[in-house]
């Protein structure tokens, strides 16, 4: 396995490995991997000759007031999980790699990316989108692959790609979950363990708005309060959002039906988890 942290490596790399014909996935991370970037990685494993597994904490993507500081890290431990994991390539690139000073260019999907997370973490979308065309342009896969925790960033980064004429196919994949129901992410890390069993409530709203569909209840509204409900019953807990949308245009749904999306984003402590459903 190859660990390149020069952007101009990576892309020069990449570039020669196409014109011998190979074909190349990517994964891009924020690194502190876990089991839901392992079914990433093993996904993209078989689809192409190459896997380029890239981690970078993008400093684009997070608020004034957000967690960057206290973001979780531990390269060493990423780069055994990615050995282990038959990856080829890991890009490592710092900060000034990414965003060398002077940097001004930057992407914007101005549609899907409002609302959700777009609405409560402006600029958000603009770093993700800016920072993973950037991926694309220096790692040059062929396929790629995101995760559908983060719903509205795979659509984002579809749009992208879509309105953009960007020749790489986007994989969605599941939601992978701890034993107990609550999505992986490297954030949980950052949860005290009194906080770690109220970040259940989110998936415990998720299943009650689930049972609720599956009852015949059609109303999102009637549906929404239910999910607060058991969300306001945690005393850590701050809902960011809870919303019910429509799953592919993303914009705000008053019935569920098939293809519904229910998103929520809420605060435990310090610690802002999200997870979702599609009905
Ligand atoms: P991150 O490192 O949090 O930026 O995530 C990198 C990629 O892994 C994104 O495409 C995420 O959607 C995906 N991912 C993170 N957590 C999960 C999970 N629990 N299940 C599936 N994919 C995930």
């Amino acid at each position: 396995m190859e660990v390149i942290s020069s952007t101009q490596e990576m892309q020069q790399k990449a570039l020669a490995l196409k014109r011998h014909g190979r074909t190349i996935s990517c994964v891009p991370t924020m690194g502190f991997l876990h089991e839901g970037h392992l079914s990433l990685i093993r996904a993209a494993r078989t689809s192409a000759d190459i896997l380029v597994v890239t981690i970078f904490v993008n400093p684009a993507q997070f608020g004034p007031t957000e967690d960057l500081s206290s973001y979780p890290r531990d390269l060493k431990h990423d780069l055994a999980i990615c050995e282990k994991e038959g990856v080829d390539v890991v890009f490592t690139p710092g900060t000034a790699d990414i965003y060398p000073e002077g940097y001004s260019t930057y992407i914007e999907e101005t549609d899907l990316s409002k609302g959700l997370c777009g609405a409560t973490r402006p600029g958000h979308f603009r770093g993700v989108t800016t920072v993973v065309a950037k991926l694309f342009n220096i790692v040059q896969p062929d396929s790629a692959f995101f995760g559908r925790k983060d719903y509205q960033q795979l659509c984002v980064i579809k749009k992208m790609v879509k309105d953009l004429n960007i020749p790489i196919r986007i994989i969605g994949c599941p939601i992978v979950r701890e034993d107990d129901g609550l999505a992986m992410s490297s954030r949980n890390k950052n949860l005290n363990p009194d906080e770690r069993k109220e970040a259940l409530c989110l998936r415990r709203a998720l299943l009650r708005a689930e049972e609720l569909v599956g009852a015949g209840e059609k109303d999102a509204a009637v549906i929404r309060e239910s999910m607060v409900n058991i969300i306001e019953k945690e005393p850590s807990a701050r809902i960011d959002y809870i919303e019910i949308r429509d799953g592919e245009t993303l914009e705000l749904v008053d019935r569920v039906e098939e293809g519904t999306l229910i998103a929520l984003a809420v605060f435990i402590g310090k610690t802002r988890l999200i997870d979702n459903i599609l009905i």
